[in-house]
């Protein structure tokens, strides 16, 4: 139909990554305020993701493993304004096509049930979602074969649960590698967050920005040129809580850095956007880091300043 068509078809899941990040983006749009990733052998053999989310009732869990079975996206209309992180429909079922996925959910006031290959079988757990993934591609060892070693496609995940996590600071992380806890975030604020994740030299030289006009507020870091020279890979720019990559906004960002800085340094920064869903197409791209934005030129002007201003204010 109409919608099925509008959405564009790609490829979700290339490596144990995309799992991890379809299955971490799910326990967010459930409302989950906890969320515990494991992850074995890279991801490879298993990335599992429990989440205290709002669950999926046993008469929906045959249909959330369907393509372009999505709860979040009914017309149209609605999909020029999501604010959910899902809207495609199709992780659970690309993931299902390449590897075993095991769902058990429980909604509150009811029982668990768990489905696996189609089958519905009764389970035990507390509310909320829990879904693992074994073997990825082992159904296709013409793609496995595309995987790197367990250390590399490992640290892919983390690099990703860790992108995800510095937008959800409200939210508590945990990551278990091997059964060996290796990342353990309480739910934050912000500030704390940043603090957690963000390296060292980060942390030590950066101004805080913190603006607000009309269409929209923009939060975060910007690091000093210490920071930048120590790393000049630390470029995260988040709208809505999504991690995009934008050509607008990381220009108005190093026209900020060149203007007070002289191109002493590459720009390092983390910064979240939060605007009007309406006002940004994320629709462009199946994994979603791409985007189009309308007003992009008033969007320049207000980034541009916050950031100038917020660097400004180290060289006096
Ligand atoms: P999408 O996120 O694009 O809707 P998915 O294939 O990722 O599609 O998920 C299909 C559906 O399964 C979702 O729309 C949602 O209703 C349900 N679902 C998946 N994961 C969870 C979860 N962790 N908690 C609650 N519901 C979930
Ligand atoms: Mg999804």
């Amino acid at each position: 139909d109409q919608l099925v068509s509008q959405i564009a078809a790609g490829e979700v899941v290339d490596r144990p990554a995309s799992v991890v990040k379809e299955l971490v983006e799910n326990a967010i749009d459930a409302g989950s305020t906890s969320i515990e990733v494991r992850l074995d052998g890279g991801g490879i053999k298993r990335v599992s993701v429990a989440d205290d989310g709002c669950g999926i009732p046993r008469e929906e869990l045959t249909l959330a493993v369907k393509r372009h079975a999505t709860s979040k996206v009914r017309d149209l209309d609605e999909l020029e304004s999501v604010a959910s992180l899902g809207f495609r429909g199709e992780a659970l079922a690309s993931i299902a096509s390449v590897a075993d996925l095991k769902l058990t959910s429980r909604v509150e006031g009811s029982d668990a049930f768990s489905i696996m290959d189609g089958e519905i079988s009764p389970a035990s757990g507390t509310h909320g979602t829990r879904i693992e993934v074994s073997d990825l591609f082992y159904k296709t060892p013409a793609r496995r074969k595309f995987l790197k070693s367990e250390s590399t496609e490992l640290a892919h995940c983390l690099t990703c649960i860790e992108r995800i996590a510095l937008a959800y600071p409200n939210i508590a992380f945990s990551v278990i590698v091997n059964g060996k806890s290796v990342i353990n975030l309480p739910a934050s604020g912000t500030e704390e967050r940043l603090s957690r994740l963000m390296p060292k030299d980060f942390r030590d030289a950066h101004r805080a920005v913190d603006a607000s006009v009309p269409i929209g507020n923009l939060y975060g870091w910007v690091g000093l040129p210490t920071a930048a020279r120590a790393r000049a890979d630390n470029q995260y720019f988040y709208i809505n809580g999504r991690f995009v990559r934008d050509k607008v906004l990381s220009h108005a960002v190093r026209q900020a850095y060149n203007d007070v800085l002289h191109g002493q340094s590459q720009p390092s920064y983390c910064l979240f956007l939060d605007m009007d869903p309406k006002r940004v197409d994320v629709n462009v791209h199946p994994t979603k880091s791409e985007v189009r934005l309308r007003d992009s030129q008033a969007i320049h002007q207000f980034v541009f300043h916050a950031v100038e201003e917020a660097l400004a204010r180290t060289t006096i």
